[in-house]
């Protein structure tokens, strides 16, 4: 067989949490909760299920749930949306994106993505025949430089697909990013996918904005979030999308030949803390920002260097002071020899700059954390 994708094997995240599974490392690589969701939310699935909400949902997602993220849309973001035509239920923000991309690029298209980036991008753009252009961000702030990026964009360019936060470095657009993507979407008349799955774990007071706030730039946009990062189940993997009524009907041609539908209890359940618990979401940047200050806090005085976290659940760490190894030897010696596993940050890259720098999430109990950041001070 000829692959469609030849220059790939399995994901680093299924890498690295079976090497730290083997290792019984403690696992601060693929980006889950080690702590428990909302009892409550356990509770309403168990009773969706014993209700006999178990068959298909309709294909857009349970117009219950949808209503919801209307209100939690216009709660945040002031964006007024129908839920009927708007907003789609999908099965995690994985598929949202494989789906907008298939909708949105077509053979030959060229894609702008960040380098570095989270890694469903590229497979997905390649699979729908179109190309990704790598747009470098700078450490330590790993801020877009807009002017740049102009100058990447051809006759070919679609689609631009932005993520903040950010994962991997924890980067967080301004309110001056969103303006300057808005002008060069409508300049070049491209569309957007905006990645938002981290859009409640923005830190230290700053605004939580999103492409939703903008009016002109959300018309060309497909807005991604995920119920797994807000709710601590990514397991459940739901997720949704908002886009215009045009986005969303091509979004949804797609969408129903790929799941159809998402689990249906999940979605019952998840309305239902929405509706009963909604402040659960909301209150979330001060639960993160307490863990992202603990493993600061705890390495602080040694030799790793902390780059800047403004948001999302991963912290970006500089081992260069006392290793040698490059990202991916160290991620392997350190899940191997000392029982920490992390995400080398190369495998981000098209073209990864020579740095030594690795990604911990810190999604994790207090303890978890203060076990990997003694192990991790001893090191340096
Ligand atoms: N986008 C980003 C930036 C992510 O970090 C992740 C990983 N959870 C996803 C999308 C996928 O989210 P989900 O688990 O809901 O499919
Ligand atoms: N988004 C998670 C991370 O960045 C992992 C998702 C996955 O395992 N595919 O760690």
């Amino acid at each position: 067989l000829q692959s469609k994708l030849p220059t790939l094997g399995n994901s680093i995240f299924s890498q690295m949490s079976l090497l730290a599974a083997e290792h019984r490392a403690i696992n601060l690589s693929q980006g889950f909760p080690d702590f428990p969701s909302n009892p409550q939310l356990i509770e309403f699935l168990a009773e969706s299920a014993r209700d006999g909400l178990n068959q298909y949902a309709p294909m857009p997602g349970v117009l219950v749930l949808r209503q919801q993220i209307s209100i939690l849309v216009q709660r945040c973001y002031q964006r007024v949306l129908c839920p009927e035509q708007q907003i789609t239920v999908t099965s995690g923000a994985t598929e949202a994106l494989f789906v907008a991309i298939q909708a949105l690029v077509r053979p030959g298209d060229e894609v702008i993505v960040f380098d570095p980036a989270y890694d469903s991008y590229q497979p997905a753009v390649e699979l729908a025949g179109g190309f990704t252009v790598h747009v470098p961000l700078q450490p330590p702030l790993y801020q877009v430089d807009w002017v740049q990026l102009e100058k990447q964009i051809s006759k070919k360019t679609r689609l631009i697909i932005v993520n903040s936060p950010h994962n991997p470095t924890g980067a967080v657009f301004s309110h001056q990013d969103w303006l300057s993507l808005q002008t060069l979407v409508l300049k070049h008349r491209l569309y957007c996918i905006s990645d938002e799955v981290y859009e409640h774990l923005v830190f230290d007071g700053e605004a939580q904005l999103s492409a939703n706030q903008y009016p002109d730039l959300a018309e060309r946009t497909v807005v991604v979030s995920s119920f797994g990062k807000t709710l601590h189940v990514t397991g459940w993997k739901l997720g949704y999308a908002v886009a215009s009524v045009e986005l969303t009907s091509e979004f949804r041609k797609i969408h129903q030949y790929v799941t159809f539908s998402s689990f249906t209890p999940a979605q019952y359940a998840i309305a239902r803390l929405l509706c009963e618990q909604p402040d659960d979401v909301t209150g979330l940047a001060a639960f993160y920002q307490q863990k992202r200050d603990q493993f600061r806090q705890a390495l602080a005085a040694s030799a790793w260097s902390l780059l800047p976290c403004r948001g999302s659940y991963f912290q970006l760490a500089d081992y260069s002071a006392f290793s040698d190894l490059d990202d991916v030897a160290f991620c392997h010696w350190l899940t191997r020899e000392h029982k920490v596993a992390a995400i080398p940050l190369s495998v981000f890259y098209r073209q990864s700059p020579s740095q030594r720098i690795i990604r911990f999430c810190f999604a994790k109990e207090p303890q978890t954390l203060a076990m990997a950041t003694e192990i991790l001070c001893r090191l340096s």
